[in-house]
């Protein structure tokens, strides 16, 4: 069964019998467990600790009320049958395409064609650095502090970044005026250079909170409005555990087939192991 032809054509898939796991070879020598994961998500809940950013209402997740019916099986109905009302970027982990910038109406549907990658995860810790426009110290993640960690030479479409410290809280945090970690534009040139297509972070942006509108870096990131990169992403709100040391895994991005510029999304790493 061949998953993705970026993996490699040579992707066999058996199952064995005693395990009852997949091995899923990436080549020759390469595999990974379909059953043995990190998950980089953060779960999406109603209660008042979910991870929140830009003032975002919380979640609702409510039973469906009309004439004689509430769906809750606790409350008399056959079934449970909820509306859910969410912001993607503001109540969890999600993933935007250029569709999140741009005039036209792209959705992230549409341009993510591709869900299993090779990928980085690099920790960085964001310096400070005085902000003259705001008057204030921000934290920055810089193309050196990237440079540094960065393994060149692997097969990477994939780079995540995990700020340090890497703090529990993170999965409950309220991040709306707290002025978090961004990136300065330089990095994400370098980004690019890299070869990156699918930028994941455990931030609520990779620009400024509060920035004027600019947006500077998720412009670069998608060459918009001159040559847009359609098929590029960047997840946020990721909380990568402190468990997965930093390294080379099989990614598996997943997304609700949703037409609109961004979606909530489940993120796995896979180990990757040698035959
Ligand atoms: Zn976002």
């Amino acid at each position: 069964m061949l998953i993705h032809p970026y993996l490699s054509a040579y992707l066999y898939v058996y199952l064995d019998l005693i395990l009852l796991e997949m091995k899923l070879f990436l080549d020759n020598t390469r595999y990974f467990l379909s059953d043995e994961f990190v998950d980089l998500s953060i779960p999406i809940t109603n209660q008042k600790d979910n991870v929140n950013a830009w003032h975002c209402d919380p979640v609702k997740i409510e039973p469906v009320v009309a004439e004689g019916f509430i769906g809750d099986v606790n409350q008399g109905a056959p079934v449970n049958f909820r509306n859910i009302s969410l912001n993607p970027h503001g109540n969890g982990t999600h993933t935007e395409c250029v569709g999140h910038i741009s005039k036209d109406y792209i959705t992230i549907n549409q341009c993510l064609n591709e869900f299993h990658f090779f990928g980085q995860i690099i920790s960085i810790t964001p310096q400070q650095v005085w902000n003259n426009e705001f008057k204030t110290n921000d934290l920055v993640i810089t193309k050196a502090a990237i440079l540094e960690k960065f393994q060149l030479g692997q097969d990477s479409k994939v780079l995540i970044i995990r700020t340090l410290p890497n703090l529990e809280e993170k999965r409950t945090f309220h991040y709306s005026d707290t002025n978090p970690a961004y990136f300065e534009d330089a990095a994400m040139e370098l980004i690019n250079e890299l070869g990156i297509e699918h930028l994941m972070v455990d931030l609520p942006s990779v620009d400024r909170e509060m920035d004027l509108g600019k947006l500077s870096t998720h412009h670069i990131f998608w060459n918009y409005p001159a040559k847009p990169a359609y098929q590029k992403t960047i997840s946020e709100l990721l909380y990568i555990p402190t468990i997965l040391q930093d390294g080379t895994y099989l990614i598996h991005l997943q997304i609700i087939s949703l037409e609109s510029d961004a979606s909530p999304s489940k993120i796995l790493a896979h180990k990757i192991y040698s035959a």
